[in-house]
């Protein structure tokens, strides 16, 4: 039992909650090792949603919002963390759910639709085996996708994802929203828009701009993409991590 006054109770619930997701075939063995990665970098990064996570945040729901099929990625991770948050997400902006996983097996695809079916999900694309489609530019388990969801989708939010899978979606003309703690990864530089924060504060924080944005105007939230820069967000993002490097006293 972690008392909630530890001074790291935050992150060790996370670490709780991988490691049981781990042991009920939810996540995958790397799954913790992809976890351990993003701790480093949310310590670097405060361990807060910076005013450069914000920005991305706010562009990104737009983009979600703005989107014709926006479709809403979900990985062992995601589910291990914010599986009922991802339901509330999808039912705000109207948005499908796709399983779509990196070590696939059908074990873990059952795992994970009965957490989000536990969270509230009523439609989970992307467990049929049989009626999946490949995504141009990726032959491996990692590129079969959903005709209705992925393979059709003009938006796709990909928490957590890799940059080969990245780099597929973005070449077949979807407008990719990542979020992912390394601003240096492959995923963050090749995202049309990089949500350089952690998922368990991204996506209730997405949640309550959906709300807020969609009582907005089309032209207006255009305007919030048309004038993010995911390469100026991501050297932002660089910038909070050196700085509070530099502000180090011991
Ligand atoms: P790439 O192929 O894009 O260079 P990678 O090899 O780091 O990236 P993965 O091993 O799939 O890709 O790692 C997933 C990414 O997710 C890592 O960059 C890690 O920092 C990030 N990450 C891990 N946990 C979280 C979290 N809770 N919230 C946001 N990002 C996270």
């Amino acid at each position: 039992m972690i008392s909630n006054d530890h001074p790291r109770y935050e992150s060790l619930i996370s670490r709780e909650k991988m490691v049981n997701a781990y042991n009920a075939g939810i996540l995958a063995d790397a799954g913790l090792i992809a976890h351990g990665r993003g701790e480093a970098f949310d310590y670097l990064i405060g361990e807060k949603t910076t005013k450069t996570a914000e920005r991305a945040i706010k562009a990104g729901c737009a983009a979600l919002i703005l989107a014709n099929n926006p479709v809403i990625s979900v990985n062992g991770n995601a589910a291990a963390l914010v599986s009922e948050d991802i339901v509330k997400l999808a039912h705000v902006l109207d948005a499908k759910i796709e399983i779509n996983l990196f070590y696939r097996t059908s074990q873990r695809v059952n795992a994970i639709f009965k957490v989000l079916k536990k969270a509230g999900a009523e439609e989970i694309l992307g467990t049929e085996e049989d009626a999946l489609e490949h995504i141009n530019g990726l032959n491996s388990p990692r590129g079969k996708v959903s005709k209705e969801g992925m393979l059709n989708a003009d938006v796709v939010l990909v928490p957590l994802e890799d940059g080969d899978r990245t780099e597929a979606l973005v070449a077949n003309g979807k407008f990719v929203i990542a979020i992912d703690l390394n601003p240096l990864s492959r995923t963050s530089k090749t995202a049309s828009i990089t949500i350089v924060d952690n998922i368990i504060r991204v996506i209730p924080a997405l949640i309550k701009k959906a709300e807020e944005l969609k009582k907005f105007d089309k032209k207006t939230l255009k305007n919030l993409i048309d004038d993010f820069n995911n390469n100026d967000n991501l050297k932002e993002s660089l910038k909070t991590i050196l700085s509070s490097i530099e502000k180090f006293e011991a």
